[in-house]
């Protein structure tokens, strides 16, 4: 199954391989394998397995198939994709990026790349201006990430990919909290796409993944040689694992999205709430722009309680979502964005960007969102 003129849920359904090859089996099998015999010597379609394995390849081929990329590649994390997607730069390098990055990415563009002599600036990548005036004769690559977490800033991915193809810039974008299904970054004209698997497409908070691609084959070519070099790909149990995911992504992310809308409505006009961020609020300020290129509001929002006293009680008196640094799982989720997914931002930096101690973040899961409100409302 190689076509791309199918739709959404079937594709994730099927995928590149809907049945293994050698055995006719409903389900691709772990080739729990390192290596594979070369038949009188000679190596055949796979020689060793971090070079590539018939498991992880399923997923490569999902990512890249989703997205409308020419080759996907699977890595151990989400980080391990960003780190391997921005080994795309070298020493002497500088990059751009958006001011309220995902935690992980600002810790590792801000502390470890410096070490590697590649620096970044941090600014407000919604402004345009902001974007041009940061680039010196160094910059490389813009790297984009909308919306942005937790407060749903809202880039103009159109915009910015002319503006980088204009100064000869490479653009990388992060597209954990869409996924393919609500947001395809390649045909608005980004090169690089990356996704925390960990989180919606994996969709169980039970593995933990990253996957890249693109439809550049030179870019393809250079992100496979590092990925063999480098060697932070997928195991076999977490690809199969990953691509039962992706099969019910659609399902899921709808039903979710749905109960989003449902739970930020509510929030809205509860009156322990000062403030609720959703892009499906219809006084929500990037919504023209989020769905001029994206089909959907997705199922995270943030919202800020007024009174900072109600915190504490709040996590200790809800039950049903976990209470953790995570997102895109079939439970309700639940993050102290100040103290957990965004723990490792200085303080300041923290509130320079509007993020306070009053403010958590909901990624709805798919139970019955009356339980969920029930639950939320009592907490409040
Ligand atoms: C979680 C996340 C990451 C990092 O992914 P891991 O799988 O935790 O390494 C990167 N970007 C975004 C937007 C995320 O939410």
């Amino acid at each position: 199954m190689t076509t791309k003129t199918y739709r959404s849920a079937t594709l994730l359904v099927h995928q590149g391989i809907d049945r293994d090859p050698a055995t006719g089996a409903s389900a691709i099998p772990i080739y729990q394998a390192s290596t594979y015999h070369h038949v009188g010597g000679q190596p055949g379609e796979y020689d060793y397995a971090r070079s590539g394995n018939p498991s992880r390849r399923q997923v490569e081929d999902a990512i890249a198939l989703l997205e409308g990329g020419v080759r996907g590649f699977a890595y151990a994390t989400g980080m391990a994709a960003i780190g391997s997607a921005l080994a795309l730069l070298k020493s002497g390098d500088h990059l751009i990026a958006p001011n309220d990055l995902y935690g992980g990415s600002w810790r590792y563009l801000s502390t470890v790349l410096p070490e590697q002599g590649i620096t970044t600036s941090f600014v407000d990548i919604t402004d345009l201006n902001r974007i041009e005036a940061a680039i010196t004769p160094a910059t490389k690559a813009i790297f984009l990430e909308t919306p942005s977490n937790p407060l749903f800033n809202i880039t103009d991915i159109r915009a910015v990919t002319a503006l980088a193809r204009q100064r000869g810039l490479l653009t990388l974008l992060d597209n954990t909290f869409m996924t393919p299904l609500l947001q395809r970054p390649l045909e608005l004209g980004v090169d690089v796409v990356i996704h925390s698997a960990t989180k919606f497409l994996g969709g169980h908070s039970d593995l933990m993944a990253g996957l890249v691609t693109t439809a550049d084959p030179q870019l393809a070519k250079r992100l496979k040689y590092f990925q063999n070099a480098f060697g932070a790909v997928l195991a076999p149990f977490d690809s199969f694992l990953l691509a039962r995911g992706i099969k019910t992504l659609k399902l899921r992310l709808e039903a979710a999205q749905r109960s989003a809308q449902d739970l930020a409505e509510r929030l809205q006009d509860h009156p322990a709430v000062a403030r609720v961020w959703f892009p499906g609020l219809v006084d929500f300020a990037g919504r023209e722009l989020h769905f001029s290129q994206a089909s959907g509001a997705g199922a995270v929002l943030s919202f800020e309680l007024k009174e900072q006293a109600r915190v504490a009680p709040l996590l200790q008196q809800i039950k049903l979502p976990i209470i953790a640094p995570s997102l895109g799982g079939v439970e309700t989720i639940l993050t102290h964005c100040w103290s957990m997914s965004h723990a490792a931002i200085p303080a300041e930096t923290k509130l320079r960007l509007g993020i306070r101690e009053t403010l958590l973040r909901i990624s709805v899961g798919i139970e019955d969102v009356e339980d969920l409100w029930e639950d939320l409302a009592a907490a409040l």
